[in-house]
């Protein structure tokens, strides 16, 4: 199963995507539910401006996108 990730910097307006596969039948999943599994010890940056997007899983998540390979 590949996960995809999308990107929308908050502090910059950067939209990056990362894609672990090429299969494009993709779906959004909501990530709510993933709440009390995202690592807030580890920092994640935006990769432009390296903007913090992980203070707190409330950041996380307006930022970050995740996509399931279905
Ligand atoms: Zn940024």
């Amino acid at each position: 199963m590949g996960l995809n990730y999308t990107i929308d910097c908050l502090h910059c307006g950067t939209h990056t995507e990362f894609r672990s596969s090429t299969n494009r039948r993709t779906m959004m999943v909501d990530v709510r539910h993933l709440t009390d599994n995202i690592d807030t010890e580890c920092a994640i940056r935006c990769p432009v401006c390296r903007s913090r997007l992980n203070t707190s899983s409330d950041d996380f998540l307006r930022q970050v996108k995740i996509e399931v390979e279905a």
